[in-house]
């Protein structure tokens, strides 16, 4: 195997060389390099503390107490990233290392680190001075690059198989994000998990309460906009993690919504990630709107005398959890927003019966830009759900969306009526109420004011003002 580096990462490593510091890629660069993938994230680790680290490179910005300096590189989002080995002490709380110290070796930075195939180094074959620096750890060169690989990562890679570094009870009882991560890491990269590292997932579960919810969120987030969702998912269930930090979503399997005479053929949780599985959107907020669309179905189960299984009013339940998970999760208000438009209208009516106005609500409710998102939702609905991807109702649904947009919106459609018109104003009815709707109609297709109730009667308050 060869290993062709990028001019700038060569650079990096030749500067520390010029300068006598030991420096090596680490991390999930050489993860992602070993298995052929595109690296978008490059860690640096070097015996040089973070003074020394800025004379070798003056251009770049120290970044935080943990002895790491960034630095902005052309054609790279995120900055690469060198750190001073490190080497950690006691872990009281499941999160924090008690005291992190500089570490002496290559070595021992090495072995702090989660999992074997996230513990490896690889350094520059010319670097001759340093290139043997410990003759007890395996190294093997890959063309202008040599492997530095003491807990065997890269057989590991080739088994597709992720494995905490040392005993996992203890690694992930030290800090439990890395419980996220081995589930996230598994989804990403389509690996099995070792089997005393999952039992010790399951075991510790319970301590991933202790981290913040913005990491825990950002590692769902990437698992669940990893190529695979659905297989990470379900690993993030069976791990136990999903009872912890989903609750109400684990409640949803063996919830039956089988009924004589309806499609469904899974129970609720089933049906979600099933779901997921099919939900075509690369958008990640819809596709966690797919998977909890149905969340307030087991609130809301009822089994009628003839069998019939019904969940009425779901949409609402479910609006309200999915409310309450995007506050316990962090979601922004942009991504909180989104996911409740989502759960709130995933019901909307397809039907060739539907008036334009009708499908000009649903238009309205969902908005636009988010049309696109809510119709895959629909689809992974039908697919998840048994069904087949499309029907005649939905290509017309489609068709019809299309053509409202042309058509102009009439007073009709104005969010008030002649009623409001008359009681804001005092007026009886008569040709005046009319003229005062069609002026605010006049107002809203010229985009000056919005067309929402409250807008409009503020509006309507301007012409009492004027008569006066
Ligand atoms: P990616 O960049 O694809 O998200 P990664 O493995 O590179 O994955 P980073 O968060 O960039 O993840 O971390 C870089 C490296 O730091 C990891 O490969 C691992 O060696 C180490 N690391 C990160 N988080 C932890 C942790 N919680 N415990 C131990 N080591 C960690
Ligand atoms: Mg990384």
């Amino acid at each position: 195997m060869k290993i062709d580096l990028p001019e700038s990462v060569l650079e990096i490593l030749d500067k520390f060389d010029g300068f006598g510091y030991e420096i090596y890629i680490v991390g999930g660069a050489v993860r992602d390099l070993l298995m052929g993938r595109l690296v978008n994230d490059w860690d640096f680790a070097t015996n040089a503390t973070p003074e020394q680290i800025l004379k070798v490179i003056p251009e770049g910005f120290y970044d935080n107490q943990f002895g790491t300096v960034g630095l902005t590189v052309e054609d790279y989002k995120k900055p690469f990233e060198i750190t001073t080995y490190r080497t950690e002490e006691g872990y009281s709380d499941a999160r924090h290392p008690d005291k992190i110290s500089w570490g002496k070796t290559l070595e021992e930075d090495l072995s702090r680190r989660d999992f074997t195939i996230n513990a490896m180094a690889l350094g520059a074959v010319q670097s001759t001075k340093h290139k043997a620096q410990s003759e007890k750890t395996k190294y093997s060169v890959l063309g202008t690059v040599y492997l530095i690989d003491p807990f065997n990562g890269q057989s590991d890679i080739d088994k597709g198989i992720i494995k905490a570094v040392g005993n996992a009870d203890d690694r992930f009882s030290e800090d439990a994000l890395r419980m996220m991560r081995v589930i996230r890491i598994a989804g990403e990269l389509g690996f099995n998990i070792q089997g005393d590292t999952f039992d010790a997932i399951k075991k510790n579960a319970p301590l991933i309460n202790k981290i913040a919810k913005e990491r825990v969120k950002e590692e769902l987030f990437k698992l669940i906009s990893s190529p695979n969702p659905y297989d990470g998912i379900l690993l993030f269930r069976n791990s136990g993690l999903m009872q912890e930090i989903l609750p109400e979503l684990e409640k949803c399997f063996g919830v039956e919504q089988k009924s004589p005479g309806r499609h469904h053929i899974y129970d609720v949780g089933t049906h979600l990630l099933m779901a997921l599985k099919f939900c075509k959107s690369e958008d990640t907020v819809t596709r966690f709107a797919t998977l909890i669309h149905d969340i307030g179905k087991p609130q809301t189960y009822r089994k009628l005398e003839n069998g019939t299984i019904t969940f009425y009013n779901h949409e609402m339940v479910s609006t309200k959890i999915a409310e309450s998970i995007a506050d316990r999760l962090r979601f922004s208000k942009k991504e909180k927003d989104k996911l409740i438009i989502l759960v709130r209208w995933h019901q909307f009516t397809v039907d060739e019966h539907q008036t334009d106005s009708a499908i000009r609500r649903v238009l309205r409710n969902v908005g636009l830009e988010n049309m696109d998102d809510m119709l895959a939702l629909r689809v992974a609905d039908r697919l998840g759900g048994g069904a087949r991807e499309t029907s005649w109702r939905l290509e017309e649904f489609k068709a019809r969306l299309i053509e409202v947009q042309k058509q102009p919106f009439s007073i009709k459609d104005l969010k008030i009526d002649g009623n409001d018109v008359m009681k804001v104003l005092r007026l009886r009815s008569g040709p005046e109420v009319g003229k005062i709707l069609s002026d605010l109609f006049e107002k809203v297709v010229n985009k000056e004011i919005e067309n929402n109730k409250e807008n409009l009667t503020s509006e309507l308050k301007k012409f009492n003002d004027l008569d006066q």
